[in-house]
């Protein structure tokens, strides 16, 4: 299975219910970043990500409300460096007694001071620790050594614990697919639950031409299409297809809402137009049917995971087809 049965199912209910109450659009999972601090400053992160003081982090009440306000059943925490976050243990004890997915984005490099022996292993908590490549490349691109071994060792120990581990790497321009799938062996060999494999998000306060073009992403993902018959890979076909530009879909920022130490971020992960104090207001201004379009000139190099996923699974709910190949895809890995 590619993902625990649990985690599937608890996503399908509450997508059928979205459905059944007559939404067309609905969030799915919020991206919740309770700090805008980190310890590393990553060569392809947003300037803002990782240059917020600690004093200015999300108080833990507005977390939690703003989970509730968007109603979804996954939550997957970032930032910043979420094992920062000082109220961590608390969030995420409370979000799982209240059901809640958890995806904990990190680098990995306090996971052993910070929640192993912290906070206990969970079917509902995620452990994704980011890996752009093998050694030499990911402490490029984190600009420091041995965070790549490190993160290698808390794999390891995660795995040992009994936590579900999964991973995330983006494709950068600088990336080597033959590297990837040398990485993707080694994760396999460790045992993760998980591997993502997304393009880059082209930010615009990152000056460093470390992104690939629309032609660029087509040709890295065509390859990844086949390590996905190889290994746990956890985008859907429908997606990897989309970043192989074989396949066109809508842009569904709505499916992924982002809440930060500014608010809610209108309308993407990507694109901070407005902040938003409160959920409703965000929801009813942004203009999901003008974002949905990828009209807007910085949408024009975008296949971000977050955006697109959602629309992926969309499509192949229109035929029956395509829901044979997603349930073959859901079971093979
Ligand atoms: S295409 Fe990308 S940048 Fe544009 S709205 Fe969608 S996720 Fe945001």
């Amino acid at each position: 299975m590619r993902f625990p049965i649990g985690f599937s199912l608890a996503q399908a209910k509450y997508m059928t219910a979205q459905k059944r109450s007559g939404r067309k659009r609905y969030p799915t999972v919020v991206m919740l970043e309770p700090l805008y601090t980190c310890n590393l400053a990553c060569i392809g992160c947003s300037v803002e990500r990782h240059t917020g003081k600690l004093k200015d982090r999300l108080p833990l009440e507005e977390c939690l409300k703003a989970v509730d306000d968007a109603g979804v059943p996954i939550v997957a925490i970032c930032g910043g460096e979420p094992t920062l976050y000082p109220e961590l243990p608390q969030l995420l004890e409370t979000l799982i007694a209240r059901g809640k997915y958890i995806i904990l984005c990190t680098n990995a490099l306090l996971l052993d001071q910070k929640v192993f022996g912290v906070i206990p292993p969970s079917k509902q908590l995620f452990v994704n620790v980011h890996l752009d490549g093998l050694k030499e490349t990911h402490d490029f691109v984190c600009d420091r050594k041995g965070v790549f071994d490190k993160a290698l060792d808390m794999i390891r120990e995660s795995k040992k614990r009994g936590y579900l581990t999964i991973t995330n790497t983006t494709i950068f321009k600088e990336t080597d697919i033959e590297e990837v799938e040398q990485l993707c062996e080694l994760l396999t060999d460790l045992k993760v639950d998980g591997i993502l494999i997304s393009p880059g998000y082209h930010y615009e306060s990152v000056q460093r031409d470390v992104f690939l073009t629309q032609e660029e992403i087509h040709n890295r993902f065509r390859q990844v299409m086949k390590l996905s018959n190889k290994y746990k890979l956890t985008a859907t076909p429908m997606f990897l297809e989309f970043a192989a530009g074989l396949r066109e879909l809508a842009c569904s920022p709505y499916s992924t809402v982002n809440f930060t130490p500014r608010g809610w971020k209108g309308p993407c992960y990507l694109i901070g137009d407005r902040y938003y104090a409160d959920f409703n207001e965000f929801w009813d201004t942004v203009d999901w049917a003008y974002w949905e379009t990828r009209q807007d000139r910085r949408c024009a190099n975008c296949k971000m995971h977050s955006g697109f996923e959602h629309s992926a699974v969309e499509e192949a709910s229109r035929s029956l087809k395509s829901m044979m190949q997603l349930a073959a895809w859901h079971v093979s890995g």
